[in-house]
Protein backbone atom coordinates (compact mmCIF):
# COMPACT_ATOMS: atom_id res chain seq x y z
CA UNK A 1 0.00 0.00 0.00
CA UNK A 2 1.48 3.35 -0.54
CA UNK A 3 1.25 6.55 0.85
CA UNK A 4 -1.60 8.92 1.12
CA UNK A 5 -1.09 12.39 2.88
CA UNK A 6 -4.26 12.29 4.84
CA UNK A 7 -3.66 14.17 7.76
CA UNK A 8 -0.68 16.75 9.00
CA UNK A 9 0.94 15.41 12.53
CA UNK A 10 3.13 18.00 13.76
CA UNK A 11 4.89 18.73 10.67
CA UNK A 12 4.86 14.86 9.58
CA UNK A 13 2.39 13.78 7.22
CA UNK A 14 0.63 11.13 8.49
CA UNK A 15 -1.52 8.67 6.62
CA UNK A 16 -4.15 6.41 8.04
CA UNK A 17 -2.30 3.29 6.52
CA UNK A 18 0.55 4.24 8.49
CA UNK A 19 -0.96 4.73 11.23
CA UNK A 20 -2.80 1.54 11.55
CA UNK A 21 0.43 0.37 11.47
CA UNK A 22 1.72 0.87 14.71
CA UNK A 23 -0.95 -0.57 17.20
CA UNK A 24 -0.87 -3.67 14.39
CA UNK A 25 2.65 -3.85 14.82
CA UNK A 26 2.81 -3.92 18.50
CA UNK A 27 0.07 -6.82 18.41
CA UNK A 28 1.80 -8.68 16.29
CA UNK A 29 5.01 -8.57 18.37
CA UNK A 30 2.87 -9.31 22.02
CA UNK A 31 1.37 -12.02 20.35
CA UNK A 32 4.10 -13.26 18.25
CA UNK A 33 2.17 -13.83 15.32
CA UNK A 34 3.30 -15.83 12.80
CA UNK A 35 5.34 -14.49 10.02
CA UNK A 36 3.36 -15.62 7.40
CA UNK A 37 0.05 -14.65 8.51
CA UNK A 38 1.69 -11.11 9.43
CA UNK A 39 2.57 -11.25 5.71
CA UNK A 40 -1.07 -12.04 4.47
CA UNK A 41 -2.71 -9.54 6.30
CA UNK A 42 -0.36 -6.70 5.49
CA UNK A 43 -2.11 -6.43 2.01
CA UNK A 44 -5.17 -6.77 0.89
CA UNK A 45 -6.69 -9.56 -1.20
CA UNK A 46 -7.89 -8.20 -3.85
CA UNK A 47 -8.39 -4.17 -4.88
CA UNK A 48 -10.44 -3.45 -7.97
CA UNK A 49 -10.52 0.73 -9.41
CA UNK A 50 -13.25 1.35 -11.50
CA UNK A 51 -14.20 4.16 -13.70
CA UNK A 52 -17.78 4.94 -13.91
CA UNK A 53 -19.57 7.54 -16.90
CA UNK A 54 -22.37 9.51 -15.83
CA UNK A 55 -24.64 11.38 -17.77
CA UNK A 56 -25.65 14.62 -16.02
CA UNK A 57 -28.44 16.20 -16.02
CA UNK A 58 -27.06 19.56 -18.24
CA UNK A 59 -26.71 16.71 -20.79
CA UNK A 60 -22.93 16.53 -20.46
CA UNK A 61 -20.80 13.08 -19.33
CA UNK A 62 -18.76 13.09 -15.97
CA UNK A 63 -16.46 9.80 -15.49
CA UNK A 64 -16.12 9.38 -11.92
CA UNK A 65 -13.47 7.06 -10.04
CA UNK A 66 -14.07 4.15 -7.54
CA UNK A 67 -12.76 1.72 -5.90
CA UNK A 68 -13.68 -1.62 -3.90
CA UNK A 69 -11.07 -3.42 -2.04
CA UNK A 70 -11.30 -7.09 -0.52
CA UNK A 71 -8.89 -7.13 2.20
CA UNK A 72 -9.71 -10.56 3.25
CA UNK A 73 -12.03 -13.21 2.83
CA UNK A 74 -10.51 -15.83 5.47
CA UNK A 75 -12.66 -15.98 8.06
CA UNK A 76 -16.20 -15.58 5.38
CA UNK A 77 -16.95 -13.30 2.05
CA UNK A 78 -15.75 -9.70 2.44
CA UNK A 79 -17.85 -6.72 4.35
CA UNK A 80 -17.65 -3.56 4.18
CA UNK A 81 -19.39 -0.26 3.88
CA UNK A 82 -19.01 2.42 0.61
CA UNK A 83 -18.30 5.81 1.10
CA UNK A 84 -18.84 8.90 -1.05
CA UNK A 85 -16.17 11.64 -0.18
CA UNK A 86 -14.41 13.79 -2.55
CA UNK A 87 -11.29 12.72 -0.53
CA UNK A 88 -11.45 8.83 -1.16
CA UNK A 89 -8.35 7.21 -2.57
CA UNK A 90 -7.62 3.65 -3.18
CA UNK A 91 -5.20 4.04 0.04
CA UNK A 92 -7.63 4.93 2.25
CA UNK A 93 -10.34 2.12 1.19
CA UNK A 94 -7.42 -0.72 1.72
CA UNK A 95 -7.04 0.75 5.15
CA UNK A 96 -10.35 0.73 5.75
CA UNK A 97 -11.10 -2.65 4.56
CA UNK A 98 -8.15 -3.69 6.39
CA UNK A 99 -9.89 -2.41 9.85
CA UNK A 100 -13.16 -4.11 8.48
CA UNK A 101 -11.44 -7.22 8.88
CA UNK A 102 -10.33 -6.57 12.30
CA UNK A 103 -13.86 -5.28 13.14
CA UNK A 104 -15.54 -8.51 11.85
CA UNK A 105 -13.05 -10.98 13.46
CA UNK A 106 -12.98 -8.50 16.84
CA UNK A 107 -16.62 -9.04 17.24
CA UNK A 108 -17.01 -12.44 15.92
CA UNK A 109 -18.71 -12.22 12.69
CA UNK A 110 -18.21 -14.94 10.20
CA UNK A 111 -17.02 -12.24 7.72
CA UNK A 112 -13.67 -10.81 6.09
CA UNK A 113 -13.66 -7.49 5.42
CA UNK A 114 -14.09 -5.00 2.53
CA UNK A 115 -14.45 -1.49 1.51
CA UNK A 116 -15.48 0.68 -1.12
CA UNK A 117 -15.41 4.39 -1.94
CA UNK A 118 -16.05 7.04 -4.68
CA UNK A 119 -14.17 9.90 -5.53
CA UNK A 120 -16.96 12.31 -5.22
CA UNK A 121 -18.82 15.42 -3.24
CA UNK A 122 -22.32 13.87 -3.32
CA UNK A 123 -23.93 17.06 -2.18
CA UNK A 124 -23.02 18.39 -5.63
CA UNK A 125 -25.29 15.80 -7.42
CA UNK A 126 -28.76 15.92 -8.24
CA UNK A 127 -31.05 12.83 -6.66
CA UNK A 128 -31.36 11.32 -10.47
CA UNK A 129 -27.63 12.11 -11.02
CA UNK A 130 -26.59 9.94 -7.66
CA UNK A 131 -29.38 7.46 -8.73
CA UNK A 132 -27.19 7.40 -12.17
CA UNK A 133 -23.75 7.15 -10.67
CA UNK A 134 -24.60 4.28 -7.88
CA UNK A 135 -25.83 1.97 -10.39
CA UNK A 136 -23.28 2.96 -12.71
CA UNK A 137 -20.36 1.54 -9.39
CA UNK A 138 -22.78 -1.35 -9.24
CA UNK A 139 -22.57 -2.56 -12.60
CA UNK A 140 -18.60 -1.95 -12.66
CA UNK A 141 -17.93 -3.71 -9.33
CA UNK A 142 -20.58 -6.64 -9.72
CA UNK A 143 -18.37 -9.49 -11.38
CA UNK A 144 -16.49 -9.41 -7.39
CA UNK A 145 -19.75 -8.93 -5.14
CA UNK A 146 -22.21 -11.00 -4.31
CA UNK A 147 -23.83 -12.69 -1.06
CA UNK A 148 -21.02 -15.30 -0.44
CA UNK A 149 -18.08 -13.20 -2.23
CA UNK A 150 -18.31 -9.64 -0.88
CA UNK A 151 -21.54 -7.40 1.33
CA UNK A 152 -21.41 -3.85 0.45
CA UNK A 153 -22.89 -1.55 3.66
CA UNK A 154 -23.60 2.23 4.21
CA UNK A 155 -20.70 4.37 5.11
CA UNK A 156 -19.80 8.09 5.01
CA UNK A 157 -22.14 9.76 2.64
CA UNK A 158 -23.91 6.93 1.50
CA UNK A 159 -27.70 5.66 3.11
CA UNK A 160 -30.26 3.17 2.93
CA UNK A 161 -31.44 4.57 -0.21
CA UNK A 162 -28.37 4.20 -1.75
CA UNK A 163 -28.46 0.63 -1.01
CA UNK A 164 -31.45 0.46 -2.56
CA UNK A 165 -30.85 1.04 -5.76
CA UNK A 166 -27.29 -0.64 -5.54
CA UNK A 167 -29.68 -3.70 -4.64
CA UNK A 168 -32.33 -3.23 -7.18
CA UNK A 169 -29.53 -3.04 -10.07
CA UNK A 170 -27.54 -6.05 -8.96
CA UNK A 171 -31.08 -8.18 -8.97
CA UNK A 172 -31.52 -6.57 -12.28
CA UNK A 173 -27.55 -8.13 -13.44
CA UNK A 174 -28.40 -11.44 -11.42
CA UNK A 175 -31.76 -11.33 -13.11
CA UNK A 176 -33.51 -13.16 -9.99
CA UNK A 177 -34.04 -10.82 -6.37
CA UNK A 178 -30.63 -10.19 -4.63
CA UNK A 179 -31.43 -8.52 -1.03
CA UNK A 180 -28.34 -10.66 0.73
CA UNK A 181 -25.60 -8.81 -1.22
CA UNK A 182 -25.68 -5.77 0.33
CA UNK A 183 -26.81 -4.84 4.30
CA UNK A 184 -28.06 -1.67 5.61
CA UNK A 185 -31.22 -1.51 3.11
CA UNK A 186 -34.76 -0.21 3.98
CA UNK A 187 -37.05 -2.59 5.47
CA UNK A 188 -39.40 -2.76 2.74
CA UNK A 189 -36.58 -4.79 0.57
CA UNK A 190 -34.66 -7.05 3.36
CA UNK A 191 -33.22 -4.57 5.44
CA UNK A 192 -33.51 -5.27 9.36
CA UNK A 193 -35.04 -3.16 12.32
CA UNK A 194 -32.43 -1.80 14.76
CA UNK A 195 -29.70 -1.29 11.88
CA UNK A 196 -29.69 2.18 11.28
CA UNK A 197 -29.19 2.90 15.43
CA UNK A 198 -26.64 -0.09 15.85
CA UNK A 199 -23.47 1.62 15.22
CA UNK A 200 -24.54 4.03 18.07
CA UNK A 201 -26.48 1.30 19.96
CA UNK A 202 -22.73 -0.31 20.10
CA UNK A 203 -20.72 2.61 21.04
CA UNK A 204 -23.32 3.39 23.65
CA UNK A 205 -23.06 -0.50 24.89
CA UNK A 206 -19.17 -0.26 24.77
CA UNK A 207 -18.91 3.18 26.59
CA UNK A 208 -21.77 1.63 29.66
CA UNK A 209 -19.45 -1.66 29.89
CA UNK A 210 -16.32 0.96 30.41
CA UNK A 211 -18.68 2.94 33.00
CA UNK A 212 -19.45 -0.33 34.81
CA UNK A 213 -15.64 -1.41 34.87
CA UNK A 214 -14.89 2.09 36.50
CA UNK A 215 -18.02 1.81 38.94
CA UNK A 216 -20.00 5.06 37.40
CA UNK A 217 -23.47 4.82 37.41
CA UNK A 218 -24.62 6.14 33.73
CA UNK A 219 -26.60 8.81 35.23
CA UNK A 220 -23.74 10.21 37.41
CA UNK A 221 -21.80 10.32 34.39
CA UNK A 222 -21.71 13.26 30.62
CA UNK A 223 -20.74 12.51 27.55
CA UNK A 224 -19.59 14.61 24.46
CA UNK A 225 -20.53 13.42 20.93
CA UNK A 226 -18.84 14.83 18.15
CA UNK A 227 -20.48 14.21 14.43
CA UNK A 228 -24.40 14.38 14.31
CA UNK A 229 -24.57 11.95 11.29
CA UNK A 230 -25.82 8.93 11.44
CA UNK A 231 -23.27 7.26 14.54
CA UNK A 232 -23.48 11.07 16.60
CA UNK A 233 -26.87 11.29 16.41
CA UNK A 234 -28.14 7.95 17.36
CA UNK A 235 -24.95 7.44 20.17
CA UNK A 236 -26.47 10.94 21.52
CA UNK A 237 -29.95 10.10 21.79
CA UNK A 238 -29.23 6.48 23.24
CA UNK A 239 -26.95 7.79 25.79
CA UNK A 240 -29.68 10.11 26.56
CA UNK A 241 -32.17 7.04 26.80
CA UNK A 242 -29.62 5.11 29.28
CA UNK A 243 -29.52 8.43 31.78
CA UNK A 244 -25.91 9.37 30.83
CA UNK A 245 -25.88 13.71 30.44
CA UNK A 246 -24.95 14.75 26.62
CA UNK A 247 -23.67 18.42 27.18
CA UNK A 248 -22.01 19.23 23.80
CA UNK A 249 -22.63 17.89 20.34
CA UNK A 250 -21.08 19.32 16.99
CA UNK A 251 -21.72 18.73 13.01
CA UNK A 252 -19.12 20.25 10.23
CA UNK A 253 -20.46 23.88 10.94
CA UNK A 254 -19.67 23.96 14.93
CA UNK A 255 -20.21 22.30 18.31
CA UNK A 256 -22.63 23.37 21.02
CA UNK A 257 -22.73 23.34 24.84
CA UNK A 258 -25.42 23.15 27.19
CA UNK A 259 -24.61 22.21 30.63
CA UNK A 260 -27.86 21.13 31.90
CA UNK A 261 -27.60 18.25 29.24
CA UNK A 262 -29.62 18.06 25.06
CA UNK A 263 -32.53 16.27 25.09
CA UNK A 264 -30.76 14.68 22.30
CA UNK A 265 -33.87 13.53 20.21
CA UNK A 266 -35.22 16.96 20.38
CA UNK A 267 -31.48 18.11 18.89
CA UNK A 268 -32.09 15.59 16.22
CA UNK A 269 -35.89 17.43 15.21
CA UNK A 270 -34.07 20.80 15.40
CA UNK A 271 -31.12 19.55 12.79
CA UNK A 272 -34.11 17.84 10.92
CA UNK A 273 -35.73 20.96 10.38
CA UNK A 274 -32.64 23.33 9.92
CA UNK A 275 -29.71 21.29 8.53
CA UNK A 276 -27.55 21.55 11.27
CA UNK A 277 -26.80 21.64 15.39
CA UNK A 278 -26.00 25.07 15.59
CA UNK A 279 -28.54 27.47 17.04
CA UNK A 280 -30.21 25.19 18.81
CA UNK A 281 -32.12 26.67 21.28
CA UNK A 282 -30.92 27.40 24.84
CA UNK A 283 -26.92 26.27 24.12
CA UNK A 284 -24.24 28.40 23.59
CA UNK A 285 -22.05 27.67 20.85
CA UNK A 286 -18.25 26.17 21.52
CA UNK A 287 -15.34 25.72 19.17
CA UNK A 288 -14.64 21.77 18.19
CA UNK A 289 -11.26 22.05 20.00
CA UNK A 290 -13.37 23.22 23.25
CA UNK A 291 -15.46 20.05 22.75
CA UNK A 292 -12.64 17.42 22.90
CA UNK A 293 -11.25 18.94 25.86
CA UNK A 294 -14.59 18.93 27.52
CA UNK A 295 -14.60 17.71 31.16
CA UNK A 296 -17.08 14.68 30.40
CA UNK A 297 -17.08 11.03 31.67
CA UNK A 298 -17.11 9.85 28.09
CA UNK A 299 -15.94 11.56 24.88
CA UNK A 300 -16.97 9.44 21.62
CA UNK A 301 -15.70 11.03 18.51
CA UNK A 302 -18.08 10.11 15.83
CA UNK A 303 -17.00 12.12 13.02
CA UNK A 304 -14.32 11.27 10.80
CA UNK A 305 -10.17 10.04 11.29
CA UNK A 306 -7.70 12.00 12.68
CA UNK A 307 -9.41 14.08 15.39
CA UNK A 308 -7.47 13.04 18.04
CA UNK A 309 -3.72 14.13 17.42
CA UNK A 310 -0.39 14.74 19.14
CA UNK A 311 -1.89 18.48 19.53
CA UNK A 312 -4.91 18.36 20.99
CA UNK A 313 -4.79 14.56 23.27
CA UNK A 314 -2.77 16.09 26.28
CA UNK A 315 -6.41 18.73 26.58
CA UNK A 316 -8.48 15.77 26.88
CA UNK A 317 -10.31 15.77 30.31
CA UNK A 318 -12.54 12.98 30.15
CA UNK A 319 -12.02 9.58 31.19
CA UNK A 320 -12.79 7.14 28.67
CA UNK A 321 -12.57 7.95 25.01
CA UNK A 322 -15.26 5.73 23.15
CA UNK A 323 -14.44 5.78 19.09
CA UNK A 324 -17.72 5.77 16.82
CA UNK A 325 -15.47 6.99 13.77
CA UNK A 326 -13.08 4.69 12.06
CA UNK A 327 -9.67 6.10 13.10
CA UNK A 328 -10.23 9.27 15.08
CA UNK A 329 -7.16 9.18 17.30
CA UNK A 330 -3.18 8.92 16.01
CA UNK A 331 -0.72 6.97 17.59
CA UNK A 332 1.05 10.05 18.80
CA UNK A 333 -2.34 11.04 20.52
CA UNK A 334 -3.03 7.53 21.82
CA UNK A 335 0.58 7.14 23.64
CA UNK A 336 -0.86 10.78 25.53
CA UNK A 337 -4.11 9.48 26.31
CA UNK A 338 -2.69 6.38 27.55
CA UNK A 339 0.10 8.22 29.77
CA UNK A 340 -3.04 10.51 31.19
CA UNK A 341 -5.06 7.09 32.21
CA UNK A 342 -7.50 7.61 29.63
CA UNK A 343 -9.39 4.30 28.31
CA UNK A 344 -9.85 4.31 24.66
CA UNK A 345 -12.12 2.11 23.58
CA UNK A 346 -10.87 1.69 19.76
CA UNK A 347 -12.76 1.97 16.84
CA UNK A 348 -12.77 -2.19 15.64
CA UNK A 349 -14.54 -2.62 19.13
CA UNK A 350 -16.32 0.49 19.60
CA UNK A 351 -18.16 1.02 16.40
CA UNK A 352 -18.50 -2.83 15.67
CA UNK A 353 -22.46 -2.48 16.47
CA UNK A 354 -23.31 -1.26 12.80
CA UNK A 355 -21.53 -4.68 10.65
CA UNK A 356 -22.62 -6.79 13.76
CA UNK A 357 -26.57 -6.10 12.73
CA UNK A 358 -25.71 -5.90 9.13
CA UNK A 359 -24.70 -9.56 9.82
CA UNK A 360 -28.07 -10.10 11.10
CA UNK A 361 -29.42 -8.29 8.17
CA UNK A 362 -27.55 -10.52 5.91
CA UNK A 363 -28.87 -13.73 8.22
CA UNK A 364 -32.48 -13.29 8.16
CA UNK A 365 -32.05 -12.41 3.99
CA UNK A 366 -30.61 -15.46 3.63
CA UNK A 367 -33.41 -17.49 5.67
CA UNK A 368 -35.86 -14.93 4.70
CA UNK A 369 -37.41 -14.94 8.01
CA UNK A 370 -37.26 -11.71 9.92
CA UNK A 371 -36.92 -10.78 13.48
CA UNK A 372 -38.87 -8.04 15.88
CA UNK A 373 -36.38 -4.91 16.87
CA UNK A 374 -36.35 -6.28 20.29
CA UNK A 375 -34.54 -9.68 19.03
CA UNK A 376 -32.61 -7.54 17.30
CA UNK A 377 -31.55 -5.52 19.93
CA UNK A 378 -30.91 -8.01 22.03
CA UNK A 379 -28.59 -10.18 20.02
CA UNK A 380 -26.52 -7.14 19.29
CA UNK A 381 -25.97 -5.85 22.69
CA UNK A 382 -24.90 -9.93 23.32
CA UNK A 383 -22.54 -10.04 21.07
CA UNK A 384 -20.61 -6.62 21.31
CA UNK A 385 -20.59 -7.51 25.48
CA UNK A 386 -18.99 -10.58 24.65
CA UNK A 387 -16.36 -8.24 22.49
CA UNK A 388 -15.77 -6.18 24.96
CA UNK A 389 -14.82 -8.63 27.55
CA UNK A 390 -12.53 -10.24 25.38
CA UNK A 391 -10.82 -7.42 24.74
CA UNK A 392 -10.36 -5.82 28.23
CA UNK A 393 -9.17 -9.45 29.41
CA UNK A 394 -7.02 -9.51 26.68
CA UNK A 395 -5.88 -5.90 27.36
CA UNK A 396 -5.50 -7.03 30.89
CA UNK A 397 -3.36 -10.35 30.53
CA UNK A 398 -0.87 -8.22 28.45
CA UNK A 399 -0.72 -4.91 29.78
CA UNK A 400 -1.39 -3.48 26.54
CA UNK A 401 -3.83 -0.82 25.94
CA UNK A 402 -7.49 -2.29 24.14
CA UNK A 403 -6.58 -0.99 20.80
CA UNK A 404 -3.78 -3.28 20.91
CA UNK A 405 -5.84 -5.96 22.76
CA UNK A 406 -8.46 -5.43 20.10
CA UNK A 407 -6.27 -6.25 17.45
CA UNK A 408 -4.33 -9.07 18.81
CA UNK A 409 -8.36 -10.62 19.51
CA UNK A 410 -9.23 -10.12 15.77
CA UNK A 411 -5.25 -11.71 14.45
CA UNK A 412 -5.84 -14.90 17.07
CA UNK A 413 -8.83 -15.51 15.36
CA UNK A 414 -7.06 -15.04 11.63
CA UNK A 415 -4.07 -16.97 12.16
CA UNK A 416 -6.15 -19.93 13.60
CA UNK A 417 -8.43 -19.95 10.08
CA UNK A 418 -5.37 -19.32 8.12
CA UNK A 419 -3.73 -22.54 9.87
CA UNK A 420 -6.37 -24.58 9.71
CA UNK A 421 -7.10 -23.20 5.91
CA UNK A 422 -3.12 -24.04 5.09
CA UNK A 423 -2.48 -21.11 3.99
CA UNK A 424 0.54 -20.82 6.93
N1 LIG B 1 -19.57 1.23 7.32
C1 LIG B 1 -19.80 0.62 8.59
C2 LIG B 1 -18.47 0.37 9.28
O1 LIG B 1 -17.48 1.02 9.02
C3 LIG B 1 -20.69 -0.61 8.49
C4 LIG B 1 -20.18 -1.71 7.61
C5 LIG B 1 -21.18 -2.84 7.37
O2 LIG B 1 -22.28 -2.82 7.91
O3 LIG B 1 -20.83 -3.73 6.59
O4 LIG B 1 -18.39 -0.42 10.19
Amino acid sequence: MGLYPFGKQGGLIMNIFEMAQIPLNKAIETMKLDAGAAAIIAVPERTLEVSIPVKMDDGTTKVFTGYRSQHSTILGPAKGGVRYHQNVSMDEVKTLAFWMTCKCAVAGLPYGGGKGGIIVDPSKLSKAELERLTRGYIDKIAPIIGEKRDIPAPDMNTNAQIMGWMMDEYSKLAGQYEPGFITGKAISVGGSLGRTAATGRGVVVAALEALKLKGIQPHEATAAVQGFGNVGSWTAKLFCDAGVKVIALSDVYGAIFKEDGFDCYDVDAYVKKTGSVIGYPGSKAISNAELLAMEVTVLAPCAIELQLTMENAAAVQASIICEGANGPTTPEADDILEAKGVMVIPDILANGGGVTVSYFEWVQNLYRYFWPEEEVIEKQNALMRKAFKAVYEKAKQYNVTLRVAAYMVALGSLEEAMKIRGMI
